[in-house]
């Protein structure tokens, strides 16, 4: 029987009035089938940005800004506030608000005097979102007659002290999860508990990384030893491509757990990378929704069920990358030369998204994100220091800024034609293809192109998969 089930809401669908109530609705609703629901939250959309963008100018010396970007937040979440709770609901919610925007400038003080802002600093300033908006949806909830409670991962998502990317460490997770928020559910009323927060053994707040929300369902999905997680966004579902991008995208019904972490791992922002494994692995059913149209069933994520259809499902593209590319014949036939790139890679802390198929071991080409590319570059000039001297290796480069492409569907790699066809339709739209990838997986086929053609190029994929106009 069904007992458990975690609904995440994103940053638009606690974004305003409108979507609050739409939330309510969805909640009440699950709540007649669900004996045990919990909520997880985002930040209001924007107010992370907000956040951030405060404590970057207090780095910069500004004493104004925090207090300024305070007030606007206060405006907000005490405007939205005030129209959805009253009394000592509005009460409990306004306080725990106003002590986050003390917080806020106390951090930002800080860290204008110290002239620097520490991944740790600005993880304890970013959380501020999340903490700021569950209090709020709580106090919302409860003034429309149902029970629930704002909670803070800090107090329940335990994880390592990488600031601004933390990993989980799942046991002390789920024994925090079962005598936090255990006793919540089971008195039938709903945690409302902050997405992308957790905190070190030490109590120091981490965050997951940006979009870590649905991680952070998934992480609490498992911990609860929930049967389902329902991820609910402002579009119907995972679509054929970003419908921002591609103006007639569609939605899929239906879509294999190796599919969608390679949308999510190649820049389809609708799902965070991490938010599947997590889920796979217990094998709770994961679906995304639409908060603004809760009628439509949305995509269901099923597991890889071994059938190859063969055809392309959906495209997706991950803008902000450079090419590295070492050369020089003298790289024939040395040994070891790829593991030494990928180890001088790795010690400057870099992940490379794709590795591209040489032609001949004259060359290596990566993807690495442009942030990193100057790093990258130095540690391959100091590994390499004699072969370049001796001219073995001619030239460590970087490329202007490109993007990654990869069109997703199961099987497709073993379909004959497919390739080409995707290569025709971006040579017909002009899309000069720079790089082919190894792909990651069976169900995957990665292209890099020029950033700014990246737009183009996921059109004309995309009318392989919805035809032409
Ligand atoms: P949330 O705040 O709910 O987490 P996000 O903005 O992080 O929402 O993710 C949802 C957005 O992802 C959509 O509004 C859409 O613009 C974008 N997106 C990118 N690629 C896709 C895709 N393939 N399918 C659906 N949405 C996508
Ligand atoms: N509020 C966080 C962010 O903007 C996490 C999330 O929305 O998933 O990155
Ligand atoms: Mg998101």
């Amino acid at each position: 029987m069904s007992q458990t089930l975690v609904m995440k809401f994103g940053g638009t669908s606690v974004g305003g009035v409108r979507a609050l109530r739409q939330l309510i609705g969805i909640v009440r609703t699950a709540r007649e089938t669900w004996p045990r629901v919990a909520v997880v939250v985002s930040a209001m959309s924007g107010v992370t940005d907000t956040l951030l963008a405060g404590a970057q100018r207090a780095v910069a010396g500004d004493e104004a800004e925090p207090a300024r970007r305070a007030a606007e937040l206060r405006q907000r979440h005490v405007e939205t506030l005030e129209q959805l709770a009253r009394l000592n609901n509005a009460a409990v919610a306004r306080a725990a608000i106003e002590a986050c925007l003390q917080e806020f400038q106390t951090l930002c003080h800080a860290v204008r005097v110290l002239g620097e802002a520490s991944p740790r600093a600005l993880d304890a300033i970013a959380s501020l979102g999340e903490r700021m908006s569950a209090p709020l949806v709580a106090a919302a909830l409860t003034e429309a007659g149902v029970k629930a409670a704002a909670v803070d991962a800090a107090r329940v998502v335990v994880t390592d002290a990488a600031f601004q990317a933390a990993s989980p460490d799942m046991e002390a997770t789920q024994a925090r999860a079962e005598a936090a928020v255990g006793p919540l559910l089971e008195t039938g009323t709903v945690p409302v508990i902050t997405g992308f927060v957790g905190a070190t053994p030490g109590g120091a707040v981490t965050t997951l990384g940006r979009g870590g929300s649905d991680y952070s369902a998934a992480i609490l999905g498992v911990a609860l030893e929930a049967d389902e997680v329902w991820i609910w966004t402002d579009v119907d579902g995972v679509m054929t491509a970003d419908p921002r991008v591609a103006q007639r995208a569609r939605t899929l019904a239906e879509l294999t757990f190796r599919e969608v972490s390679e949308l999510a791992f190649y820049g389809a922002k609708v799902l965070h990378p991490k938010a599947i494994r997590p889920v796979v692995e217990r094998r709770v059913t994961l679906w995304v929704k639409n908060t603004f149209n809760p009628q439509c069933p949305g995509t269901r994520v099923v597991p890889d069920n071994g059938q190859t259809p063969g055809s392309i499902k959906a495209v997706t593209a991950f803008k902000g990358q450079v090419i590295i590319t070492l050369e020089g014949r003298g790289m024939i036939g040395i040994p070891g030369i790829a593991a030494r790139t990928f180890a001088a890679v790795a010690r400057t802390g870099t992940s490379v998204a794709m590795i591209s198929q040489a032609s001949s071991e004259q060359s290596i080409c990566f993807v690495v994100p442009c942030a990193s590319a100057e790093a990258v570059q130095h540690a391959l000039e100091e590994e390499f220091r004699h072969e370049l001297a001796r001219r073995d290796i001619d030239s460590i480069a970087s490329s202007e800024e490109t993007a990654v492409v990869t069109v997703v569907g199961a099987g497709m790699r073993h379909t004959p034609g497919l390739a080409g066809q995707i290569f025709t339709a971006l040579g017909q739209a002009g899309v000069n293809v720079i790089a082919i990838a190894q792909g990651s997986s069976e169900c995957s086929i990665s292209l890099v192109v020029l950033s700014g053609e990246a737009d183009s190029a996921v059109r004309a994929v995309h009318t392989l998969i919805v035809g032409e106009d």
